[in-house]
């Protein structure tokens, strides 16, 4: 069981962060927590959340900056770790955009041929 920041207890990922609704890790430390989805749009498919509750890269702060470095780095090194070295990583903003779940993610997606523009 990890803490969340500003843990919200209406929040799906926040529940998972905290263990309260299991999950598949890919990886952990202090600052975030990444996980495969549930239902995979890719051979590979991975989230990377911070710990903290962070609505949407819409409320992402000068505060957040190295925080959101910091999971990038993160999605370098997994992948990397997984043998991958082609992928797309997306992050929905709002409702319009495919937002479901409002705690900021990065869909991490690999293993097979990606569409431009995206749907
Ligand atoms: P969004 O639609 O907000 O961009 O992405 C939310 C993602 O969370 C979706 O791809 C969805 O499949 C995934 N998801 C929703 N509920 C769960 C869950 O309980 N466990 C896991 N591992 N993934 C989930
Ligand atoms: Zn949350």
């Amino acid at each position: 069981m990890s803490d969340v920041l500003n843990y919200n207890p209406d929040c799906l990922f926040c529940k998972i962060i905290k263990g309260d609704i299991p999950s598949n890790k890919v990886y952990e430390d202090d600052l975030c927590y990444a996980f495969y989805d549930i239902d995979p749009q890719a051979p590979t498919h991975f989230l990377v959340i911070p710990k903290a509750h962070i609505q949407s890269c819409g409320a992402v702060t000068a505060e957040d900056a190295a925080l959101v470095g910091h999971m990038f780095q993160v999605i370098a090194q997994v992948t990397k770790e997984l043998g991958v070295t082609d992928f797309r990583v997306v992050s929905n903003c709002g409702a319009q955009a495919g937002q479901t779940v409002p705690h900021l993610h990065f869909h991490v997606l690999a293993g097979r041929d990606m569409t431009w523009p995206p749907g």
